[in-house]
C-alpha cells in the first residue's frame, strides 16, 4: 500500500495536539497511509513517502462534518424563497410542495440530485455528510429515499416525521401510526438514525417522543429538529432520550440550556447531547439567529451544519456556515471551525472524522489561504484548493 505525504503545511488544524483548542502545528507534515492518518508532526522529521503533495505553507484543516442535510429531493423552491424576501414569514408549509415533486421523481432523478449536491459540498471540503429522507412521506418513498442516501453516507437518518402528509391532515395519530409501525420497518435497514421535526405545525412532544423511542427500539440513534420556529419542548425530549443532537436550538430558555449541559461528560470533554446550530436557515428565512455564546460559556458542546435543503437552507457551503456564525452569531474563528469539523463529529457520535490524529481518517482540506481565519475572514470566496477524502485527493 502506497503512502502519500501532505508536506509543508504551514499551520495544520488538527482538533488534537498542538496549540489551543484547535491543536494547531505549525510547519507540519501528514503521512497517510490506507485511507488513514499514520503519522502528523514537524515536517523536517516526516518519514518518507511513494507520493507527495506540496501544500506550499497554506492551511490545512480536517474535511467539514455536515451533521444535518436533506438532500433526496425532486424540485426547488426558488419561488418561494423571492416571496419570503419580499416578506412572507417562513412556516414550514412549503414542505409539502417538496414532497410532491419527490414522490413524483424517479430513482434516478432523485439520485441524480443527490450525487450533484454532494459533490457541490465535497468540493466546498465536506468530506462527511449526514443525508435525511423526509420528502416522501409514504412507506416506498421513504424506503428508497433511504436507499439512495446510503449509496452516499454511512449517516442516513429516517425523518419520515418531517410533517404530517396532507393525505393525514385530520388524523395525525394515524399517520404516527404508520411511521412508527410500517414505514419504520421499511426504513430502518438503510439508516442508523431517526429524527423527527418537533414543532407547532409538524409533530408535538407526544408525538415525537412515541416516534424516536420505536426509532430506538429499532436500533437507531437519537436527533431532532428543535426550537427552530419558537420555544418548546424539543430539547428537553432530546435530553431525556439521549439525542446525539438537537438541531436549530434557535429559541433556548434557562431551563433548555440547563438540561443540554447536565449531559455533560465527567471528563471535561463535553456534552453528550450536542447543540447542532444551522445559520443558513436563519440566514434564508431572515430569523434571529440563536445564542451560541449562551450555549458555549454553559459548556454545550455546539455544531455547525448547512441544513441544505430546498426550502429554508438551499446552501451546501460549510465554509458560508463558518463565516456566519462568527458575524451573526458571535462564535470565534476557532470556535466555529471546531464546530464544523470535530462538533459535527460529535453530533455523529463519530471519533474517526474531524480531527487529523493518527488512526482517524484521512479527510484533509488544503486552503488556498495561511490560516483557517480566512474562512471567515474571506466570506465567499473559494478557499478550498484541494479535498482528500479517504486518503484519496479528489
Ligand atoms: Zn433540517
Amino acid at each position: 500500500m502506497s503512502a502519500l505525504l501532505v508536506d509543508n503545511i504551514g499551520e495544520l488544524v488538527t482538533n488534537g495536539v498542538g496549540e489551543g483548542p484547535l491543536g494547531i502545528r505549525r510547519e507540519a507534515a501528514v503521512l497517510i497511509e490506507e485511507g488513514r492518518v499514520a503519522w502528523v508532526g514537524p515536517a523536517a522529521y516526516a518519514p518518507a513517502a511513494d507520493r507527495r503533495i506540496d501544500a506550499a505553507g497554506a492551511a490545512v484543516l480536517p474535511g467539514f462534518v455536515d451533521s444535518h442535510a436533506h438532500l433526496v429531493f425532486a424540485g426547488d423552491r426558488a419561488a418561494e424563497f423571492a416571496a419570503r424576501m419580499a416578506g412572507e414569514p417562513y412556516t414550514g408549509g412549503g414542505i409539502r410542495t417538496t414532497v410532491g415533486a419527490t414522490r413524483a421523481a424517479s430513482d434516478d432523478e432523485l439520485r441524480a440530485t443527490v450525487r450533484r449536491l454532494r459533490g457541490e459540498a465535497l468540493r466546498q471540503g465536506t468530506t462527511t455528510i449526514e443525508i435525511k429522507s423526509g420528502y416522501g412521506l409514504t412507506v416506498a418513498d421513504e424506503a428508497r429515499s433511504l436507499r439512495i442516501a446510503a449509496e452516499f453516507t454511512e449517516d442516513a437518518t429516517f425523518l419520515g416525521a418531517h410533517v404530517v402528509p396532507a393525505e393525514y391532515a385530520d388524523r395525525p395519530d394515524d399517520y404516527v401510526g404508520l411511521v412508527c409501525g410500517p414505514m419504520l420497518a421499511a426504513a430502518a435497514p438503510h439508516a442508523k438514525w431517526i429524527d423527527v421535526f418537533c414543532e407547532r405545525g409538524a409533530f408535538d412532544v407526544d408525538h415525537a417522543r412515541a416516534i424516536l423511542a420505536c426509532g430506538q427500539a429499532a436500533g437507531l440513534g437519537v436527533r431532532l429538529h428543535a426550537n427552530q420556529l419558537g420555544p418548546g419542548p424539543g430539547v428537553q425530549l432530546g435530553v431525556e432520550l439521549d439525542a446525539a443532537s438537537v438541531d436549530h436550538c434557535t429559541h433556548l430558555s434557562d431551563a433548555d440550556i440547563d438540561a443540554l449541559a447536565g449531559t455533560a461528560h465527567s471528563d471535561g470533554s463535553g456534552t453528550r447531547t450536542v447543540a447542532t446550530l444551522l445559520p443558513g436557515a436563519e440566514f434564508s428565512t431572515r430569523s434571529p439567529y440563536p445564542d451560541a455564546r449562551r450555549l458555549l460559556d454553559a459548556g454545550v458542546t455546539v455544531a455547525l451544519a448547512t441544513d441544505c435543503n430546498p426550502g429554508s437552507s438551499y446552501t451546501s457551503s460549510m465554509p458560508f456556515c463558518i463565516a456566519l456564525a462568527v458575524r451573526e452569531m458571535r462564535m470565534t474563528p476557532a470556535e466555529a471551525l471546531w464546530a464544523a469539523t470535530a462538533g459535527g463529529a460529535r453530533a455523529l457520535r463519530r471519533d474517526d472524522v474531524g480531527v487529523l490524529t493518527p488512526g482517524a481518517r484521512a479527510d484533509l482540506v488544503v486552503l488556498d489561504a495561511p490560516s483557517y481565519l480566512h474562512l471567515a475572514y474571506r466570506p465567499g470566496v473559494p478557499l478550498i484548493h484541494q479535498v482528500i477524502r479517504n486518503g484519496v485527493p479528489q
